[in-house]
């Protein structure tokens, strides 16, 4: 995309175009649209602010929420001995909308990869078996998604998790060859974790 010309303009298409999902056509077309309707640029300063001073990452778990320790870490209604873990916090959200588990989470913060150079000291491995060894778990789920990279990741953590001695099981296979969790709808989501195996 040419420059505009218009310096302030064009650092702004390019904060947009670094994110997820924004290509430089789109981030443009969302720079339009947002010059055409200024009322917008206040919501969304409001909004951009609002999000940075409430929203905090639960420390336990790694889910975006506005307490710290999050809702669900402190809902003693849910099973607190059992965990799922998640790449994303997109994924334990997608989760929470399949209504369906009731234990904790633990996010990961992505999978390992050769390629990105991400190991297991880029996530929040060791955070998870901190967990593991001053709470008392019954179960760890891998609720990982079914990539390459995700199933030498769910190894990986199932290795360093039997050697503390819990019962780790993983998503049955039902789930698309290739498929993300968030992308799962929930009756696919529900019936995967019914069919989890122990590994
Ligand atoms: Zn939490």
């Amino acid at each position: 995309m040419s420059d505009t010309k218009m310096q302030p303009f064009d650092q702004l298409v390019r904060e947009l175009s670094s994110l997820p999902g924004f290509g430089k056509r789109s981030a443009q077309r969302a720079a339009l649209s947002l010059l055409k309707n200024r009322s917008k640029i206040n919501k969304l300063i409001h909004n951009l602010k609002e999000v940075d001073d409430k929203v905090e990452e639960c420390q336990t778990c790694g889910n975006l929420s506005l307490s710290n320790p999050c809702h669900l870490c402190t809902n003693q209604e849910r099973n607190q001995s059992v965990i799922c873990v998640v790449e994303g916090v997109d994924d334990l959200w997608a989760m929470e909308r399949s209504e369906f588990f009731d234990g904790v989470y633990h996010v990961l913060g992505g999978v390992v990869s050769a390629i990105d150079g991400i190991g297991p000291d880029d996530l929040r491995f060791k955070e998870l078996l901190q967990r593991i060894e001053n709470t008392n778990i019954s179960e760890v789920i891998l609720a990982l998604g079914a990539s390459v990279d995700g199933s030498t990741t769910g190894h990986l953590l199932a290795r360093r998790l039997k050697e503390k001695g819990v019962k780790v099981t993983t998503l049955a296979r039902g789930m698309p060859m290739g498929s993300e969790v968030d992308y799962l709808d929930a009756g696919t989501l529900t019936l995967a974790l019914n069919g989890r195996m122990e590994i």
